[in-house]
């Protein structure tokens, strides 16, 4: 089975989220569409559409002003939660060890967590992903319960630039390899950064790919269901 896993950032309004979920789910799709939205538009209806949000606290309650919890998110009756995105690596210092104890959190509150990893274009450039890519695996998957890795180079996100589907195909390939010694051999890795429709394809059918996570292209239907018939 496939993912299609759209993260909306801190875009969308109620009436977007009612007209995109209703579209969802009158599509014929063997895939798994997941929306991840800004905590505001997680609860309220969704047409039986699978929801996500995009950050998690690390911490239970108590006085951290602005965060939400993972029980506060299951109530709302989302399954998923991203967490370690770039965007909040980069605009929120978010580091390693905190993003493992977000993904826990996650699954003691019986979410899905998305955990993202990637490496920067400078990385790229000196060849170090394989070593970044490792040490991230290392430092923020948790030992057990269920997630799902999403491989997305942060130099791709929003850029319109994507890694070749070789290149990627290696860094999956050494993801699965990680993830199968390390017990989470059936874990899904997707793959994510200036995915659209017409390279939606090349990227879903690299081995071991189980799934795309979309941005910029999962906010409109005109665009993100395109992608979604790619997989079907
Ligand atoms: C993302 O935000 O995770 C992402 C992949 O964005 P985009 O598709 O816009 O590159």
């Amino acid at each position: 089975m496939q993912f299609i896993i759209g993260n909306w950032k801190m875009n969308g309004t109620r009436k977007e989220k009612d007209t995109m979920t209703a579209t969802i789910s009158r599509k014929k799709t063997s895939a798994r569409v997941i929306l991840c939205l800004p905590f505001t538009l997680l609860s309220g209806e969704n047409h039986g559409v699978l929801i996500g949000a995009q950050d998690i606290s690390e911490h239970d309650n108590g006085a951290y002003t602005g965060d939400i919890s993972g029980k506060m998110i299951a109530e709302t009756g989302a399954k998923y939660v991203i967490v370690g995105h770039s965007e909040r690596r980069s605009n929120h210092d978010e580091t390693n060890k905190m993003i493992k104890t977000k993904a826990e959190n996650a699954i003691k509150n019986k979410l899905i967590p998305i955990i993202c990893i990637g490496e920067t274009l400078a990385e790229h450039k000196s060849g170090a992903t394989k070593a970044v890519i490792t040490k991230m695996m290392k430092e923020t998957l948790p030992i057990s319960g269920k997630f799902i890795v999403a491989y997305e180079p942060r130099w791709a996100i929003g850029t319109g630039l994507t890694p070749t589907p070789e290149q990627t195909a290696q860094i999956i390939n050494m993801i699965y390899e990680y993830l199968k010694k390390h017990n989470h051999g059936t874990t899904p890795i997707v793959y994510g950064g200036s995915i659209n429709a017409t390279n939606a394809k090349s990227f879903i059918s690299i081995p071991h790919i189980n799934g795309l996570l979309i941005g910029g292209a999962s906010l409109k239907t005109k665009t993100f269901l395109p992608i979604i018939d790619s997989i079907s």
